[in-house]
């Protein structure tokens, strides 16, 4: 029979546990730079105004029903996901070498991803897959519950709380032939330090090199520059490589939909005569396991960001407000960083303008992160990383006064 004491108790999930953490302290100027969720200017969650709109137009449509979607999701959904993250013009659409699943937001589409992999990816060995140090925490869970054994290449460099590229590029070079490389495409979740263009070209070449395969986990496109195409350019230019690869695409930060678990994963197959044959394959697996595993996605914030995708009018308001978005963080990056050289507190500050995106790796030690949490109701990683959204005009003049005294 089934012995429950062999169940042991298992740690508590560190971010959820920190914002159970902020909800029970009653300081009025208690700050929350731990989850990566957007807040706007009075600290609280925004629903994106063209969010607002096409809920509406959805709401009130009469033929709104409630039936289940494809396994494979809503149609107008991936393929509107397709051309946002290839481009419209993409080879990789053109000559038909991707297939797209809806998957229950990135999260589902990084496991549906693994999941593949960990079934029809055989080299010689069993691959392994390679994450940046650090990266998601959740990418490590990920995988090897899947059964994939994972490494890491070096990403960040404390000295200079930016990339550490030969690092990265030497680990990349060494590992086994056809291992598995995520790649965070932009906006690099908890860093927020992002690769040059020309740095990624020289990644580009060390993959192809060594026949790794990539895996891009993008869940912050539009929402790190503003710019989509910009946010996506990683992607494009692999695909305009020819390299296969697979993306998980994720809505959660550039919709704000972050409880509607809208999020796509695509496989595209490298240019050859029989990609569409091999991409209808892959498809037919994915199809399967999908099924198993959820049956077939959630539809209402599936059908908010279809709607908006394919319209015209909704997609320019949609940039609007990524803008919106973007703007605020980067001018929050700005303000951060000339209050600490303002205040000459101990250090350099310029990794805070030079990272991008939802994140800063502040460089504050753990024992700095505690006695900001101690002395002045601060709440962020004990990794030192600070999600920018949770700063504010109203807070960020505490903000800064508190980490000069903790450093101090
Ligand atoms: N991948 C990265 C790097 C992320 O930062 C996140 C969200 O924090 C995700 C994937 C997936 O998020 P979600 O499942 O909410 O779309």
């Amino acid at each position: 029979s089934f012995n429950a004491d062999v169940v042991p108790q298992a740690p508590e999930d560190a971010l959820f546990g920190l914002m159970a953490a902020f909800r029970r302290d009653e300081d009025p100027n208690k700050v929350d730079l731990g989850i990566g969720a957007y807040r706007d200017d009075n600290a609280k969650p925004w629903v994106l105004p063209v969010v607002k709109k096409a809920d509406d137009i959805i709401r009130n449509d009469p033929n709104l029903n409630h039936e289940y979607l494809p396994i494979a999701g809503l149609a107008d959904f991936t393929s509107a996901s397709q051309k946002l993250i290839l481009g419209g013009d993409s080879p990789a659409l053109k000559e038909k070498r991707v297939t797209s699943l809806q998957t229950v937001s990135g999260t589902g589409a990084v496991h549906l991803g693994a999941l593949f992999l960990a079934k029809f990816y055989k080299t010689d060995s069993q691959p392994t897959a390679y994450f940046s140090d650090p990266t998601w925490p959740n990418h490590f869970q990920i995988f090897s519950n899947v059964g994939l054994s994972h490494k890491t290449y070096p990403y960040f460099s404390k000295e200079t709380k930016g990339l550490d590229f030969d690092g990265f590029y030497n680990s990349i070079q060494n590992a086994d032939e056809g291992s598995i490389v995520v790649l965070h495409a932009c906006a690099h979740n908890p860093t927020g330090v992002d690769l040059t263009q020309d740095q990624w070209k020289k990644i580009a070449e060390v993959i192809r090199a060594k026949k790794h395969f990539p895996f891009f986990d993008t869940a912050y496109q539009g929402f790190a520059s503003g710019d989509l195409a910009r946010d996506g350019w990683a992607i494009r230019y692999f695909v305009e490589q020819g390299f296969e690869l697979c993306i998980a695409q994720s809505y959660a930060k550039n919709f704000g939909l972050y409880g509607e678990r809208a999020g796509c994963f695509h496989f595209v197959t490298s240019p050859s005569a029989d990609a569409q044959s091999t991409v209808g394959r892959i498809a037919s697996q994915l199809a399967i396991l999908q099924r198993s595993e959820i049956s077939n996605p959630p539809a209402y914030g599936a059908r908010i960001a279809s709607l908006v995708l394919n319209t015209p009018e909704l997609f320019a308001q949609w940039e609007d407000d990524l803008r919106t978005m973007s703007g605020r963080i980067i001018e929050m990056r700005k303000a951060l960083r000339s209050k600490l050289e303002e205040l000459g507190t101990p250090g350099t500050w310029n990794h805070i303008t030079d990272q991008i995106g939802m994140f800063s790796f502040t460089g504050l030690s753990e024992k700095q992160v505690l006695k900001l949490r101690e002395d002045s109701h601060v709440y962020m990683t004990k990794n030192g990383r600070i999600s920018m959204a949770g700063l504010n005009t109203h807070n960020i003049d505490y903000f800064a006064k508190a980490v000069d005294k903790a450093v101090r």
